[in-house]
């Protein structure tokens, strides 16, 4: 594992805080450390010559059955993802062409034990689709088909390298709707939002990606194919495989096409923007809504230091007053006759809940310039601060208040700059951790404490670690804070029966 200078500190490489018994195991231990070290690297030096054997085997019997031209080797871009793990060079990178080669491909490395790990479009911020344990990515970005769009059955068939925005552009050329719309959309690939159970700000209306898948076909970790779930919209028959292969981030199957639900088309959509003097009275606007007879179909939240963000980096596409400290978005869709009944209930909500100024916009372009101005918040904050930690926590809604609170004390106690944004809705918010890893020697310190901090405080709050990133290695040392022992040991009992060789992204999600 390497780390260059001035790169974002991976979390994976931070340990979440000692506890008492932890540490005091750690200094039993300490005595035979020099032993234990020496054994470990004898190990690590017999198990590197023979993963590298193996990857030489599988190159060559690779080249002899898939061909050569599905090879790539010595190419940067496979080394990282969207976050901050890495460079993580893979051994191999192999393209198929063809859903059959992804079975050829992984019995081999099954038969030979050569790790492999799935990758979509890379745009992943938890390394999951990284090879930390070397191997082979495998680059599904060539299965890029479209297979069948069944207007009459509201359901489509793709190919797992298809990118989100060319299925809802497709569906919506025929009067459908596929509602889930991570705001990667128009870069990362259906197979990658299966694998992490992407959601989007229409989440809060429509639901995430495992909401709308009804079927995946999968190759397991032998390089059996298999067939889950249905094509019909209800089905029950045996155990919801589908439900379990959603969101396993890789580790247990590769997807080679999915069928996925869509809906009709609503007739219109309306958004608005509100303004608030302090993110609690934002906060007191969502519940009002959530609980107030709307509908939203999205509900997004940006906090004071996105807003001095945005402003400084050109504007908000609609004037705030001077004073606004957070806002929020709301877009309502459906049948046209019904929208403005609904937004006018919405701002009612908004100005009940002390909202400072409130515009609303009808036609596409106008909504899409308040879109672009929410979609634009991550690049603007990266632009902005040298480095940028991204978390994603969710709570229950009723908690919303208690995490913004939270993570704008995280900045003040750890001398970081936080700024929160994202799908207030789902309770879901993206917690950024902003800083100059320049700063002083005790930064890389400081942000480790914080987001310890961050995720002890979600899980007080009832939360979860991930709304929608996932965990892969990066989170995966704080996995204990969440589930108990007996619950990841279940958990890889099951990776067991779907990969007993261990090679689809190996020791990804669980700490080992
Ligand atoms: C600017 C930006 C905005 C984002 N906004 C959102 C957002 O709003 N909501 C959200 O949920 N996420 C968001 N993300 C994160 C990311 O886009 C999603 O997690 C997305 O689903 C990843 O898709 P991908 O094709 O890039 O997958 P990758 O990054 O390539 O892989 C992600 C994981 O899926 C596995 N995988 C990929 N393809 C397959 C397959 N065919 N079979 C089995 N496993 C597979 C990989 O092994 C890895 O574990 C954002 C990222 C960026 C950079």
């Amino acid at each position: 594992m390497s780390h260059e200078p001035g790169d974002p500190l991976p979390r994976s490489l931070l340990t979440p805080p000692a506890a008492d018994s932890r540490a005091a195991a750690e200094a039993r231990h300490a005595a035979n450390a020099w032993a234990v070290a020496d054994a470990r690297h004898a190990r690590a030096a017999a198990h590197a010559h023979h993963a590298a054997d193996a990857l030489n085997t599988l190159r060559e019997r690779l080249r002899a059955t898939l061909g050569a031209e599905l090879l790539v080797v010595d190419d940067a871009r496979y080394a990282r993802d969207d976050g901050a793990e890495g460079p993580f060079p893979p051994g191999l990178v192999v393209r198929p062409r063809e859903r059959a080669e992804v079975a050829e491909l992984v019995a081999l490395c099954h038969e030979l034990g050569v790790p492999l790990s799935p990758r979509g479009a890379g745009t992943g911020t938890v390394g999951g689709c990284l090879a930390d344990h070397g191997g082979v990515v495998l680059d599904l970005a060539g299965l890029d088909r479209i297979l069948d769009i069944d207007e009459r059955s509201l359901l489509a068939e793709v190919e797992p390298g298809v990118i989100n925005a060319a299925l809802q552009e497709a569906a919506e050329a025929r009067g459908l709707f596929y509602p889930p719309d991570p705001a990667s959309w128009k870069v990362c690939s259906l197979g990658g939002n299966v694998a992490t159970n992407a959601g989007g700000p229409r989440a809060c209306k429509y639901g995430v990606t495992g909401n709308f898948v009804l079927g995946l076909d999968v190759v397991t970790g032998t390089g059996e194919p298999l067939r889950v779930g249905h094509r019909s919209i209800k089905g029950v028959t045996g155990y919801n495989l589908a439900g379990l292969l959603v969101g396993s981030e890789g580790t247990l199957a590769v997807t080679t096409a999915c069928t996925l639900r869509l809906v009709p088309k609503p007739s219109g959509a309306l958004t608005l923007l509100a303004s608030f003097a302090d993110e609690i009275d934002a906060c007191a606007a969502v519940h009002r809504c959530q609980t107030g007879g709307v509908v939203p179909t999205a509900l997004e939240f940006a906090d004071r230091l996105c807003v001095r963000a945005l402003l400084g980096a050109g504007g908000l596409a609609v004037p705030v007053p001077d004073d606004a400290k957070a806002l929020l978005w709301i877009e309502i869709d459906g049948d046209e006759g019904g929208l403005d009944a609904s937004m006018l209930r919405a701002a009612q909500h908004c100005r009940d809940a002390g909202a400072l100024d409130i515009s609303l916009a009808g036609d596409p372009s106008a909504r899409a310039q308040l879109w672009d101005v929410r979609r634009a918040l991550s690049h603007t904050l990266r632009a902005r601060w040298p480095k940028k930690i991204s978390e994603d926590v969710a709570v229950p809604l009723a908690q919303l208040p208690a995490l913004t609170r939270a993570a704008r004390e995280l900045g003040a106690r750890h001398g970081l700059d936080v700024a929160s944004f994202g799908h207030a809705g789902d309770g879901n918010l993206h917690v950024n951790i902003l800083y100059d890893p320049a700063a002083g020697p005790d930064v890389a310190e400081r942000v480790h404490r914080a987001v310890a901090d961050l995720f002890r405080v979600t899980i007080e709050l009832g939360g979860t670690l991930s709304g929608e990133h996932g965990i892969g290695i990066s989170k995966r040392p704080y996995m204990p804070l969440e589930q108990s022992a007996p619950l990841r040991a279940l958990q890889l009992g099951l990776k067991r029966v779907w990969d007993p060789k261990n090679i689809l992204n190996p020791g990804k999600l669980f700490p080992t």
